[in-house]
């Protein structure tokens, strides 16, 4: 039995991670660095430790400080939450080896899954439709042109270890490829220490659509529903929905039953987030996410089940209660709004001072934070400070309850996305569910979504 968890994170999922524990009766240990000091998560856990400078090399990042925390406290299992070291397979294994339980799946499906290239050769293997592309690893210009020119422009090119909406570049015709091959080489191999790349098509009005996965140890699998996480900028997801409201129950069945098989195959433990494109009724796996997704809550509200507790309890060795999960019913619609400490009109980043601070509250709305009145946000960190949750029995009451939380929501003293959140909640298009992944880029430049 898990008695105490470090939690190896930050921000609101650090806050997210010890309210489960706090449910369960599990005593937590936040770790911070130097700006943190009185970040609301080291201030709600039971325990905390400073591992180091503001600086993530230093602290978040830093494995050795964070399982030295983890010994002198006497903690039995590190939960990663997302981000920082959540999909470091080396963490998961350096943490087993000292002898914690790790809150996540086992160190080869994150080194699968976190290189692209291999997760796709897997995804073919598996049965998962995929979009047509290289194949694998493409080292030259001549070789670009060729797979391009086979599967027609425009195409995308994809760093094999990319993560975040980072390491993408769409070329539309032959001229640009030789340059842009080049340049998204050279900023993987800054990035992310691996310049290998892919090539695919680039689908031009896609929907995001993913599929939320739970594995025990013992070889049960189960779906809880899909999430709709179309609206993007920079392909990074803004708002999120559940369910999706353009699928019906045959496609919605369809990429349940090939998410649940490919978990199957994998002998995945653990919380997973399959990924798919969709365009004209056809779906395409881009990756799988090996841990908790941001936009967990939707699915949370939807389904009644928390998944931070169900991660505990697989990694406890409990079995799934077959029975009553492999019948979760998707019940009503939940929409999750991304709130920025940034610009709303150019996206700066706006760390600083929380002057005045009051969250909204009524039926159906959630909000996942990290702020407090005169709390600081450092500069140092992922912008995102908090995310509103709102839950409706159908679609139509969630966007009623979100622009209601949102007009609530009071955040003084920084600048933050929630009047872009406020625009896209009585755009027409949104509210017929009519849009593409390049929807929101578009409206954000003043056009139509
Ligand atoms: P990351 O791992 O950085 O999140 P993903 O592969 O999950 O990258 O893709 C993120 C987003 O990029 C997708 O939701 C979509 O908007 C866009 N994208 C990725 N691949 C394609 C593609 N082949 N065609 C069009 N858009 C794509």
């Amino acid at each position: 039995m898990i008695k105490k968890v470090l939690i190896a994170n930050r921000g609101e999922i650090a806050v997210r991670i010890h309210r489960t524990c706090r449910d369960m009766g599990i005593h937590t240990v936040a770790v911070h660095s130097t700006a943190d000091s009185d970040a609301l998560h080291v201030k709600m856990a039971n325990e905390s430790v400073c591992i180091g400078n503001a600086s993530v090399s230093e602290s978040y990042l830093n494995m050795p400080a964070i399982i030295a925390a983890a010994e002198v406290t006497g903690a039995d299992a590190i939960h990663p939450g997302y981000g920082f070291l959540s999909e470091n397979a080396k963490f998961a294994q350096m943490v087993t080896e000292s002898g914690f339980t790790f809150i996540g799946p086992d160190p080869e499906h994150i080194t699968l899954m976190g290189d692209k290239i291999e997760a796709l050769k897997f995804a073919e293997e598996a049965g998962l439709p995929t979009i047509p592309g290289s194949g694998g690893p493409v080292e030259s210009a001549s070789r670009a042109l060729e797979i391009a020119e086979k599967i027609g422009y425009p195409v995308i090119i994809k760093a094999a270890a990319g993560g975040g909406g980072r390491g993408m570049k769409v070329v539309y015709d032959k001229d640009s490829m030789k340059d842009l091959l080049q340049v998204t080489m050279t900023e993987a191999k800054a990035a992310f220490g691996d310049g290998r790349v892919f090539i695919e098509k680039y689908l031009e009005k896609p929907r995001h659509i993913e599929v939320q996965v739970l594995a025990d140890k013992h070889g049960n699998v189960v779906h809880l529903g899909e999430r709709e996480c179309t609206l993007q900028r920079r392909h990074q997801k803004v708002l999120e929905e559940s369910p999706s409201p353009t699928l019906n129950d045959e496609e919605r069945q369809r990429v349940f039953d090939v998410s649940i098989n490919a978990c199957k195959k994998l002998n995945y433990v653990g919380v997973g987030t399959m990924e798919f494109l969709y365009e004209k009724g056809e779906f395409y796996f881009i990756e799988m996410n090996t841990r908790l997704q941001v936009e967990h809550p939707v699915t949370e509200q939807v389904t009644g089940l928390d998944l931070v507790r169900q991660q505990i309890l697989v990694a406890q060795g409990e079995k799934l209660d077959i029975v009553k999960l492999g019948n979760v019913k998707a019940r009503g619609h939940s929409i999750e709004c991304r709130i920025n400490a940034e610009n709303p009109d150019n996206f700066l980043p706006s760390p600083g001072t929380v002057t005045d601070y009051f969250t909204p509250g009524g039926p159906g709305v959630r909000i996942d934070a990290c702020l407090y009145p005169d709390c600081k946000v450092p500069p140092y960190y992922d912008p995102m400070v908090s995310k509103v949750i709102s839950y409706g029995n159908d679609r139509k009451q969630a966007i009623k309850r979100m622009r209601r939380a949102v007009e609530e929501y009071i955040i003084g003293g920084i600048d933050t996305s929630l009047p872009l959140h406020k625009r896209i909640l009585e755009n027409e298009s949104f509210i017929k569910g009519d849009f593409d992944v390049n929807s929101l880029e578009r409206f954000i430049q003043g056009g139509n979504f």
